[in-house]
């Protein structure tokens, strides 16, 4: 069967997503709210619309690509209507499990077919169409849908039921937020120690506390030559989008009752973090704020002697 796309959300993530496709030949249509995405868009290939409905009434396959759950249950109750029986829906956003699945019954209830498939990449990765897909649905849809999902990533992995993609980007960046946690505050230890960043460094990425936070995305400029801290923390990956995964991993510890002590935590740190001057800046740059910590503690100390 011919695959018509239509593409909704053009924003940093979905606006690259969706020319790849184009570039590729699919024919896409796409559409955004805000007009410079949606021009952008237009200049990459894009059939762009003026509203949803257009986008979604001549398409058999439908991507969505939001800031939110919130943004996908409000933009499904004009899309489910108008996109023909049948449909397929994607969701590339990155939402909470239980609005996942929400969303995924209300399109089964429209008369469609349903699948989350949220990513890791960031916008680099959306441009160089090296992203990794996170695929909840049945084997089917799955089947389906892989080769646009080749054409637009490069790792493709499906996880199980509608919700699992989800639910795994969620427990992957809980590990990944808590861990540059961990890197971060046995740097800014070792610098209290007097040892060298490059000498932990060696250490650490040839021993047991090798993990991506240190040998991909190190907090210190130097030892990765690449990693954000070498370019004044310029993401990356943004701390308020790392606050906002972790919000949504909060949501599903609560949900379920895991006994989580740090990932909480975690989620409390980059929240306060995502509040302040450096919401922008890689998440890596937690450990600017344990070191201002630590001198902040460290001066009151004296002060009270
Ligand atoms: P973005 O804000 O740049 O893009 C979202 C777009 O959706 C905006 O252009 C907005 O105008 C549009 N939009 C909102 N409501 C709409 C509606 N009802 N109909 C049509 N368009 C609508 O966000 P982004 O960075 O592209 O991220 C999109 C999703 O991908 C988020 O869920 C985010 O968490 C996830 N994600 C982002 C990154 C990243 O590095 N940016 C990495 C992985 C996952």
């Amino acid at each position: 069967m011919t695959k018509r796309i239509a593409f909704i959300g053009l924003g940093n993530m979905g606006g690259y997503m969706a020319a790849n496709l184009a570039a590729a030949g699919y024919q896409v249509s796409g559409y955004d709210l805000a007009t410079e995405a949606a021009e952008k868009a237009r200049r990459n290939g894009i059939n762009t619309t003026t509203t949803a409905e257009e986008a979604a009434s001549h398409a058999n396959i439908v991507f969505t690509m939001l800031p939110s759950g919130q943004h996908l249950l409000e933009a499904y109750e004009t899309l489910l209507r108008a996109a023909p029986a049948n449909t397929l829906f994607v969701d590339c956003s990155t939402v909470d499990v239980t609005q996942a699945r929400q969303a995924r019954d209300l399109a089964l209830n429209a008369g469609h077919r349903a699948m989350d498939a949220p990513v890791s990449g960031g916008t680099v990765g959306a441009e160089a169409a090296t992203l990794t897909f996170m695929a909840g649905g049945e084997p089917e849809d799955f089947t389906h849908i892989r080769p646009l999902l080749e054409t637009m990533g490069r790792t493709i992995i499906h996880c199980g039921d509608p919700g699992a993609g989800q639910a795994a980007k969620i427990c992957n960046n809980l590990i990944l937020g808590i861990t540059m946690i961990a890197v971060s505050e046995a740097f800014v230890l070792g610098e209290k120690l007097g040892l060298d960043h490059q000498a932990l460094y060696d250490v650490a990425s040839q021993s047991s506390g090798a993990c991506w936070a240190l040998t991909n995305n190190c907090p210190v400029p130097g030892p990765v030559p690449t990693s954000p801290a070498n370019r004044n923390y310029q993401p990356g990956f943004m701390t308020s989008l790392m606050s906002k995964d972790l919000s949504l991993a909060l949501n599903a510890i609560n949900d379920t009752g895991v006994a989580a002590e740090i990932g909480p935590l975690a989620a409390k740190i980059y929240r306060q973090l995502s509040h302040g001057p450096r919401a922008h800046d890689d998440f890596s740059t937690v450990i600017n704020t344990i070191r201002d910590q630590t001198n902040t503690a460290h001066t009151a100390d004296k002060a009270t002697l």
